[in-house]
């Protein structure tokens, strides 16, 4: 296909600012986004004729194989040719069917129940609920609050939000309308047996009124991608057990092998109650998430007053989207992938370790298939974005973050090709 022409790329453009909301985006839009024409392998091809940019986002965590992979490509198109859509009340589809399987296959041990949902933010509203509606159904309604730690992200609607890291102006914005949730610090990269007595003693306090204790396991994404020792997670799930407590992880971003496992539970050997797929489920293709839970947890909610869950999205368990993560998860099983997550987490180190000697970097970290800079300034996101595209790469940067997480496929030459973009963006920003 040619390039669009300067003229109709441009009308995009000015169409685009005039009609068109992007994420965290004021109306009319302000920074001019850049046209995308088609993405292939790690390249996204821009429609301004500049060019491809390698891509050091994955599309924030999802696409870990790639643009337009072959196999994913079949899925879709054999799905499509059957039915693209039909509801999931009353009726349903191999797809689903086989793509829940599966998930309660490769996830840890004591899930067994699935809720596809059509988006990460909605799949963590089910959670809540779920976790919610267990002990109302139990008889103890009070229990019906979180406890999350500091510094967290679970998505832009109104229970996610609640927990999401109260620093990051949102809090302040919808202060009297969010739920009110209870908040201890953010976790320290390091075990402290001192912080985990604070967990320990305010989910003790608080389990009159807690339903469940909700974190993302060992990597914090939007938040401010940090990391944190799993020994913390097991931490959770004794004090959670003692004081009948839900433990919910949000692996929406650290699914499906990000951080070296294929869930970041897996670094500590906990199986929580409930867990929230989403992000690379489709390997980046469609909009998809599921929430798992343990039988101890539907049991629960069968025993009530009202012994359903109450959710059902239009979309549920679209046979496309369920087509093609089914078809994500057999390429990623289907071949060695710790083995290039860890050759990813090879090169990001060596990449980015000269990151540390530039001013105005505060720390350089990496784990798994994400590589993060910390500056100790708030990033010019305009600046930094553009001296990335100089060295050919697309990035994303936020806050006081230069970071990338690469599609598992990125070669070494690619990786290079990153890394260097990554500190010329940290230099730069
Ligand atoms: C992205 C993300 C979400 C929200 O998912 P959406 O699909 O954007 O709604 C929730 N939790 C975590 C940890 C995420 O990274």
């Amino acid at each position: 296909m040619p390039d669009l022409s300067p003229g109709s790329v441009r009308e995009l453009l000015d169409l685009d600012r005039r009609h068109v909301w992007h994420p965290y985006g004021p109306m009319p839009g302000r920074q001019e986004p850049l046209v995308v024409e088609s993405a292939s392998g790690v390249r996204l091809r821009m429609a301004d004729g500049s060019g491809e940019l390698v891509d050091g986002m994955s599309s924030w965590w999802s696409a870990i194989h790639g643009y337009n992979h072959p196999v994913l490509n079949d899925a879709v198109r054999d799905q499509l040719e059957r039915m693209s859509h039909v509801m999931f009340g009353g009726l349903t589809h191999e797809p689903a069917v086989r793509l829940a399987k599966r998930l309660v296959d490769i996830s840890p041990e004591g899930l067994e129940h699935v809720f596809l949902a059509d988006s990460g933010s909605v799949s963590v509203e089910v959670a809540v609920k779920m976790c919610l509606q267990h002990w109302r159904s139990l008889g103890r309604p009070a229990k019906q609050r979180l406890l999350t730690w500091r510094g967290g992200y679970h998505g832009d609607t109104w229970q996610p939000m609640s927990v999401c890291d109260p620093e990051g102006g949102m809090h302040e914005l919808w202060q009297g309308v969010l739920p009110r949730q209870i908040f201890v610090d953010a976790p320290p990269d390091g075990y402290e047996e001192s912080y985990a007595d604070q967990l320990r003693s305010l989910i003790e306090r608080h389990a009159d009124e807690l339903a469940a204790v909700i974190v993302e396991p060992v990597v914090q994404g939007a938040g401010g991608m940090r990391f944190h020792s799993p020994a913390y997670l097991r931490v959770l799930r004794e004090a959670c057990d003692a004081h009948d407590v839900l433990l919910v992880f949000d692996e929406i971003a650290t699914g499906f092998g990000r951080t070296g496992t294929l869930f970041a539970a897996e670094h500590a050997g906990v199986t929580p109650d409930v867990m929230c797929v989403g992000k690379a489920l489709t390997g980046g293709y469609m909009t998809m998430a599921a929430t798992l839970c343990t039988s101890r947890v539907a049991d629960g909610i069968s025993r009530g007053e009202v012994p359903v869950l109450a959710h059902g999205p239009t979309f549920m368990g679209n046979p496309l989207a369920a087509a093609v993560a089914c078809a994500s998860i057999d390429l990623l099983l289907g071949q060695d992938w710790r083995t290039e997550v860890k050759r990813i987490e090879a090169g990001l180190r060596e990449g980015l370790e000269p990151a540390l000697e530039l001013p105005g970097v505060r720390d350089v970290r990496v784990l798994g298939a994400i590589g993060v800079v910390q500056l100790d300034h708030e990033v010019d996101m305009r600046a930094a974005t553009r001296a990335a595209v100089r060295e050919g790469v697309w990035l994303r940067p936020f806050r006081d973050l230069v970071y990338t997480m690469p599609p598992y496929v990125t070669g070494d030459a690619d990786l290079v090709r990153i890394t260097r973009a990554v500190c010329a963006a940290a230099r730069e920003g």
